[in-house]
């Protein structure tokens, strides 16, 4: 189907819209679609009609390249008195037709969202055996087995840190949303240093100036700060005295002796130097991520990245000399050029590196990022493959998924996993995924996460421009008083 044909989806009888269009994207990623209540709109080769009958009965039909496809069945609850079993009831029909009429077969079946392993968390705290939850969930959103495996293994694996969460302390993420060059896949809020590098002394110091104004709740409200996280963007991106001043401003501001983790995402090799690990480590930071993606030189010059696969190992050693005992390393799944054996070669590599822990993400192609242009040239691509590889090879070596979640647009759906070392898990990529901490985000293009006590998640986004941020600071900070409220009531929350 062509990529800017909008594939007419017609509901009768329901408003299952959200479900549905993440169903239909399973299996059409590249397509949009056109949602209508107007049966006269299901017209041409390609539609989709979803109904909804006598309050009971559920109906797909589906034209596909001309020939159609239906399904129907009869509900034992009632619509109007179970909405969710009946939407995701008529979600598995097209689903099953999909399936059936394309032969794709998700690996993570109808299973949307991104936190996969809140679901096997869930059942876990339900007293549940690995059986029963495998037969609750493969019958529910046919995953696939090793699917099953991995959900599991990494629920198990993060289920005693979520038990060990402080109730009263928070996590402070701080981020510097500068990149050298924008990598070609990228989605994420990042700007070029040549074009930052003229506001980057206003960023610095409103950047501080956010963080003193959020030590002051935290203080005010006697919450405690759990992990602090430097994210970007490409934290060392920036000078090392840039990097200093701001990490000094934590220094000087949190109370770090009671923080349990510290993280600074070093990111890409390129911007790594002695001096910027000697001030990471000096500050504070215990754990480094040095993320090459791939060691192929090839795919890096594809992707629009400046340094080679040596020169990521060469990152890697220095940091390891300097004195890092806790250094995360960044894969990616699925990235154009790159073949089953290049990324084994990689993942092999990385391996013997031994970081204390590895991240495989697999290739995500949003809007925003320039490779979207070509996404077609996805089609085939043997992400799955790979990762299937990385499962098998990292717990043949040691190393246990503790965190994962999932994005829309990703190669063939598939996920991304943070695996460690055992003890070398990261507490914040826990809190984040899991949603059970609060995150207070400082930087332009930083969101602050509130989880309330009540389990209401409120969030408060950041500009996303660094001058947008400068500018307009006042009032952003007008927006951040809804912080102290939300810790006021952390804080009144028992200790454990
Ligand atoms: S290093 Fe990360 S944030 Fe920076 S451009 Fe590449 S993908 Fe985007």
């Amino acid at each position: 189907m062509n990529n800017n044909f909008k594939m007419p989806v017609i509901l009768i009888g329901n408003s299952f819209k959200y479900e549905i269009e993440a169903t239909l994207k399973l299996f059409f990623h590249e397509n949009r679609f056109a949602f209508s209540d107007d049966i006269n709109e299901a017209a041409g080769d390609n539609y989709v009609i979803a109904s909804v009958k006598n309050d009971s009965v559920i109906s797909a039909q589906i034209m596909l390249n001309g020939e159609l496809s239906s399904l129907e069945a009869t509900l034992d609850i009632p619509v109007s008195d179970d909405k969710d079993t009946a939407e995701h009831e008529l979600c598995r029909l097209i689903y099953r037709i999909l399936s059936e009429r394309t032969g794709i077969r998700p690996p993570w079946g109808l299973m949307t969202g991104i936190r996969p392993v809140k679901k096997f968390v869930e059942l876990i705290r339900q007293d549940m055996s690995r059986e029963q939850i495998y037969d609750k969930l493969s019958q529910k959103y046919e995953i696939t087995p090793e699917k099953l495996d991995i959900g599991y293994i990494t629920a198990e694996n993060q289920l005693p840190i979520l038990d060990r969460i402080n109730s009263r302390a928070v996590s402070l993420y701080v981020s510097i949303p500068f990149c050298p060059t924008r990598c070609s896949y990228c989605s994420f809020v990042s700007h070029s240093m040549d074009s930052a590098v003229k506001l980057m002394p206003d960023y610095v110091r409103m950047l501080c100036r956010e963080l003193e104004i959020t030590a002051q709740i935290v203080k005010e409200t006697n919450t405690e700060i759990d992990t602090v996280y430097f994210g970007g963007g490409t934290p060392t991106s920036i000078s090392a005295e840039d990097l200093r001043t701001i990490m000094e401003c934590v220094a000087e501001n949190f109370d770090l002796a009671k923080i349990r983790e510290y993280s600074v995402e070093a990111g890409r090799p390129d911007t790594i130097t002695e001096e910027k690990l000697r001030v990471i480590k000096e500050l504070g930071a215990q754990r480094i991520s040095v993320n090459p993606q791939t060691l192929n030189d090839d795919v890096l010059r594809v992707i629009g990245r400046n340094h080679s696969g040596e020169d990521a190992i060469r990152a890697f050693e220095l940091a390891r000399k300097i004195g890092f005992t806790n250094i995360n390393t960044d894969l990616i799944a699925g990235l154009p050029t790159e073949t089953p054996e290049s990324f084994r070669n990689t993942l092999d590599r990385i391996t013997e590196l031994d970081p204390e822990s590895i991240t495989v993400h697999t290739l995500t192609i949003k809007r925003a990022a320039n490779l979207f242009e070509k996404a077609g040239e996805n089609n085939n691509n043997p992400a799955a493959e790979m990762v299937s590889y990385s499962i098998d090879k990292l717990l043949a070596n040691g190393y246990l998924p503790y965190y994962m979640y999932r994005q829309k647009n990703t190669v063939d759906n598939l996920e991304n996993i943070g695996y460690s070392k055992k003890g070398f898990e990261s507490f914040y990529n826990i809190f984040i995924m899991d949603e059970t901490q609060t995150i207070l985000g400082v930087g332009c293009a930083a969101s602050t996460k509130l989880v309330y006590p009540d389990g209401k998640i409120s969030r408060i986004h950041n500009y996303k421009f660094p001058y947008e941020y400068i500018r307009q600071f006042d009032t952003l900070m007008e927006k951040k008083k809804e912080a102290a409220e939300c810790l006021k009531k952390i804080s009144s929350l028992p200790l454990r």
